[in-house]
Formats: structure tokens, sequence, C-alpha cells
């Protein structure tokens, strides 16, 4: 019996974590859970699940889950609850959305356990320390995110530099906005943002999505996870969202995975492996799928693109200050203060006020984060005093 802790159990993710762990109840059991807002739904969760450990973000909600769960579950608050729950069990899913998810991948990591990461910002933001860590005896990252599984599985999980890997293909579905150019996507809403193709995600990272840079940050992800060079890793937009991710080796072979989008395959995947689990998740018609087509990203409209590059290949806090400010701008745009095509503009500008930030531990990660907010923040404020 595997046990799981997943942090941000009232997501996408961690609903489908949840998924995997009910199709398969003899080999999984849930150690702990975490919401933020979302208490009724944890609560319920904590009712069938019934977890050793509930983690709510306010400490004013901790009365209200303590009352309403059967005696044998602890309640735990905010970052020392999400430490706690990284540190107890064999697996821990990494389910929360942005920055926040940064204690968890640490923690898990440090108390040499296994990572199954779907928070890429936190691995974006701070991989350096994560890179440390990862070292620890006993632990391992097994990528959640459908690219990153795809090439751990055609890599044959390899960690570091591989001298016969030409280059990575990460695949694209394009977002809900292929095909358009800059003046058509003028006032474009956020209810048209969310509007994803082929997969259903958090708001976050569908927004993230339909600009790219989901994909820009994914770039970034797999610099760090496989330590390929950014020459060597490339885009391409595939809009069935079938073929996931493909690596190509110096002898011209490239070994692509294919399966239906849906999340439950590599989430189960991080949980079993190096098993695999018996439930065919995602399992592939090929002839009713019939068509596979692939073309280049519009980086000219898609912006955040080559910004991630950019960030990525300045190395050193850069990152950091790409994935805070595109927090910053995305929250923004959902709620409804911004334009759109703002965002890559405020990544941008953001980005030009980029100093060098030492990344060298945690704590200086969260400041590397706190100053590219509050200079994604003045940004923002330019922008509006501009529009009055
Ligand atoms: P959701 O927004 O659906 O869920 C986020 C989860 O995190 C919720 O449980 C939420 O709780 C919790 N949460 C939000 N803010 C905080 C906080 N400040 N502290 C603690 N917990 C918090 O996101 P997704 O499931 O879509 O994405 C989660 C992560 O997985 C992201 O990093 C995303 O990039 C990555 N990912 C997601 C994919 C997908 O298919 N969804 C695919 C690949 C990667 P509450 O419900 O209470 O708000
Ligand atoms: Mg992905």
């Amino acid at each position: 019996m595997t046990s799981v802790s997943i942090l941000g159990s009232t997501g996408s993710i961690g609903l489908q974590t949840l998924e995997v762990i009910d199709a398969e109840p003899e080999r999984f059991s849930v150690a702990a859970l975490s919401a933020a807002s979302s208490v009724d739904a944890l609560i319920a969760q904590a009712k069938k699940y019934r977890p050793q450990l509930v983690i709510v973000a306010d400490p004013r909600d901790v009365a209200r889950v303590q009352e309403a769960l059967p005696g044998g579950c602890e309640v735990a608050c905010g970052v020392d609850g999400l430490v706690a729950a990284s540190e107890m069990a064999d697996v821990t899913v990494n389910a929360i959305v942005g920055f926040a998810g940064l204690p968890v991948t640490i923690a898990t990591l440090k108390a040499g356990k296994r990572l199954a990461l779907a928070n890429k910002e936190s691995l974006i933001t701070a991989a350096p320390v994560v890179e440390r860590v990862r070292r620890t005896e006993g632990a391992s990252l097994i990528p959640v995110d459908s690219e990153h599984c795809a090439i751990f599985q055609c890599l044959g999980a390899s960690h570091g530099a591989n001298p016969q890997v030409a280059r990575l293909v990460l695949t694209a579905s394009g977002g809900p906005f292929r095909g358009r150019d800059a003046a058509s996507l003028e006032g474009v809403t956020v209810q048209d943002a969310l509007q994803h193709p082929t997969w259903s995600m958090g708001p976050k990272i569908t927004v993230d999505s339909s600009t790219l840079m989901n994909k820009g940050l994914e770039v970034i992800e797999a610099h760090a996870l496989f330590g390929t060079p950014y020459d060597q890793i490339d885009v391409v937009v595939h809009p069935q969202s079938i073929v996931h991710s493909m690596v190509e080796y110096t002898d011209g072979t490239t070994i692509a995975q294919l399966s239906l989008p849906d999340m439950r395959l590599p989430i189960g995947y991080a949980l079993s492996y190096p098993d695999r689990l018996e439930t065919p998740f995602g399992g592939l018609d090929l002839l009713a799928s019939s068509t596979l087509t692939f073309e280049p990203p519009d980086r000219s409209t898609f912006r955040c693109l080559d910004l991630a590059y950019a960030a990525g290949r300045t190395g050193g806090a850069a990152p950091a200050w790409l994935s805070a400010a595109n927090e910053v701008a995305v929250e923004e745009f959902l709620a409804g203060d911004l334009e759109w095509a703002q965002i890559s503009e405020i990544v941008s500008r953001t980005l030009e006020l980029y100093v060098e930030d030492p990344l060298d531990n945690v704590e200086a990660v969260i400041e590397a984060d706190a100053h590219s907010r509050s200079a994604a923040r003045s940004v923002v404020a330019g922008i509006r005093r501009s529009n009055e």
C-alpha cells in the first residue's frame, strides 16, 4: 500500500488524483489532503478518505474543519501543515497552483520521499535549490505535467544531461486562440481564454495555455528536470494533444509517448512508478484519432513563449521573475482588470527591471519572488495610469 499526500486536493489535478486512488483502492491510501478556500469540499473529501492530516490555508477555518471531522484526523494550517504532510507519506502530489506550492516541493524532497510534481511554478522559480534537495537519499521527482511525464518515459527516466539526446520536443495544443493574429485577439474575454480545446484544467494554467506562457514555463521546467540545454528544447503545436512530447536521439530516432489527453494517466504513472497502473486511463484508439498534425508556434502573436526562453537562458532568478510577473498579470486578467494582450506586456516590462538575485536558498527564492511581484505591480499601476 502506497500512502499519498495530495496537496491542493480540491483543484483539477487534486480531484483527478483522487479518481486514480478510487480506481485502485487496494494500492493507495490517502495520508493528507489540503485546500485554500474550498473548505466544504475539503471536509467532504476528508470524510470519504479519512486521512491522518487535513490542511487549510486560513487559521480561521481550523475550528470549523475540526468540528466537522471524526476523531483521529488532525487539522493543521498553512506552511507548517503542508510541510508535515509532505514528510509523512510515501508519495506527495504537489497539486497546488502557483508559487504557494514551493514548501511542498522542497519539504518532500528534503524528507527523501517521492514528489509527484504538477506544480511547475515551484521548480521553475527554485531550480538551483530543488536540484540540491533532489539529491537527498531516497528522494525522487516524477513529473506529472503531461509533456514532462512523456519525456521522462521516452528518456528511460534519466536525470542529468544525456549526451545521446539530440533534442526534446514539447508538444503544445496551441490553446483556444491558435491561428488568431494580434488584431483579432483585441478585446478577448476571460471566458474566451478559459475555453481550452483539449484539456480541462484550473483557471491559471488555462490562461497560461492561451498565451503560450504555459509552454514557455514548460521549456524551463524541462531544462530544470532533465538538464537539457535550451538550444535542444523545441516546441511544436499539435492541436489533437495525443502525442504528449518526444525525445529525438543523436542517431535520428524519435521516441514519442501517446495517449488521450487525460491527466489521470501521468498522475497514475507518478504514483505507481516504476510499475504501471492496471487501469487504462487515456487508452488510445489510433483509428478513431485518425489525423495527427504538427505546426510551428506563432511566436510573434504569442510572445510569452520567447520571453520564457529568454528568462531561462538568462538563468539565475530570471525564471522566478518571469513566473511571478506572470502570476500577477494572470490574476489581474482573471479579475477582469486587464486586457489579455497586457499579460505578455507586463511580463516583458517586469523582466526589463530584472536585477540579478542570487538563488542560494529558499529564503532567497522567496525574496526574488517578492521583488518580481512588486516590480510587476508597479508595471500594472503604470499601465492603469496610462489607460485613464
Ligand atoms: P486548480 O486551480 O484547479 O487547483 C489548485 C489547488 O491549489 C486547489 O486545491 C486550491 O485550493 C489550492 N490552492 C490555491 N491557492 C493556494 C494557496 N495559496 N495555498 C495552498 N493551496 C492553494 O489548479 P490545477 O489543478 O489546474 O493546477 C495545479 C498545478 O498543476 C499548477 O501548478 C498547474 O500548472 C499544474 N498542472 C495542472 C494541469 C491540469 O490539467 N490541471 C496539467 C499540468 C500541470 P482551493 O480549491 O481551496 O482554491
Ligand atoms: Mg503540460
